[in-house]
């Protein structure tokens, strides 16, 4: 297609390529031109093991669509060796898709620290150490995009995720302030919270489900926010099953309490109606506007309002 999106020579790291979305967004980067590090660490989806064979099986599908690819064995831990596997193999990196996971599901009471420890340290840990091997050439260069991949567990909760909820909606806290330190340079990073089968999900959604949710439903975004004439960074974005949608906060117009004139528990128990009404809600989208009401409110009691 002459009028497609490329990535021509553009140098992409996809974590975790070697299965599952991983894999299919390397091979969409790969077949638009774009010169891919293919990392996995080739283990079982609690992070236990470890093989070449992931990685290399996809490395060898990007070449064969005519792609250049190179892999990478490392955990995503050890970030900075993924980012000289590109530097070494291609010179530079334009693109970081952090989307390297495991599980280690079990409900809050039975959760040893390591299972806490082992998914905070690939998710969120992982993410950090690539992006932050990623970071000094992407600034120095003027030029970089970089996609977290978060997940409904940590937007909305679920049982039995309290590690995995934790570490994935803190790479959305991570995005917010990258996105803010990067937007003058032209490094964009932004969220994706998908849904798709895969070896993760195959033991808790049904086959049907599985078969319906294919993984190259969930690539197209993730190459669009990572295209040059692409805009977009800090957004959160659910998509799956052809389904694409942008999240952001809503907070209720709250309620202030004049200050100097006390207030306690009960005027808080009196007002609750009003502290949790949506109706009219505001949306806002950064610190100042976070703020805003505070100040308001401090403002109308220096002028003895
Ligand atoms: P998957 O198991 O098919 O692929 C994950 C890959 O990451 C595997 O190939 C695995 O070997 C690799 N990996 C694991 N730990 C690694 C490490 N320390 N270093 C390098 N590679 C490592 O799973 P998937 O469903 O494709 O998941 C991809 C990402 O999407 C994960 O971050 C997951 O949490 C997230 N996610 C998936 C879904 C879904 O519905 N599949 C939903 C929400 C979030």
């Amino acid at each position: 297609m002459a009028d497609q999106l490329r990535y021509d020579g553009k140098v992409v790291i996809v974590t975790g390529a070697g299965n599952g979305l991983g894999r299919q967004h390397a091979l969409m980067f790969g077949a638009r031109g774009a010169h891919v590090v293919v990392n996995d660490l080739g283990g079982n989806i609690h992070g236990g093991g470890k093989s070449s064979a992931a990685a290399d099986k996809v490395v060898e599908e990007i070449k064969a669509l005519g792609g250049k690819a190179v892999a990478n064995y490392d955990s995503v831990e050890d970030g900075a060796s993924i980012v000289k596997t590109a530097v070494d193999a291609f010179g530079t990196v334009d693109i970081v898709i952090n989307n390297a996971g495991i599980l280690r599901d079990t409900s809050f009471h039975k959760m040893t620290v390591d299972d806490w420890n082992l998914i905070v340290r690939v998710h969120l840990n992982g993410s950090f150490a690539v992006s932050h091997a990623a970071w000094p050439i992407m600034r120095d260069k003027g030029y970089g995009r970089i996609v977290m991949t978060t997940s409904a567990a940590g937007i909305y909760g679920n049982f039995g995720q309290a590690n995995y909820s934790a570490a994935k909606l803190a790479l959305v806290g991570l995005a917010n302030t990258l996105a803010q330190e990067g937007r003058s340079k032209n490094v964009h990073v932004n969220t994706i919270a998908p849904i798709a089968g895969s070896r993760l999900t195959e033991t808790v959604l049904p086959p049907e489900l599985i078969e319906a949710l294919k993984p190259e439903y969930v690539s197209p975004l993730v190459g669009w926010l990572c295209h040059e004439d692409c805009r977009e960074t800090g957004g959160l974005f659910e998509v799956g099953a052809g389904y694409h949608a942008k999240l952001r906060w809503e907070r209720t117009r709250g309620h202030s309490f004049k200050l100097g004139r006390g207030f306690g528990p009960d005027e808080v128990a009196k007002n609750w109606s009003k502290i949790v009404d949506f109706k009219d809600g505001e949306y806002p989208t950064n610190i100042n506007e976070s703020m805003a009401p505070l100040l308001t409110n401090m403002n109308s009691k220096s002028l003895g309002g």
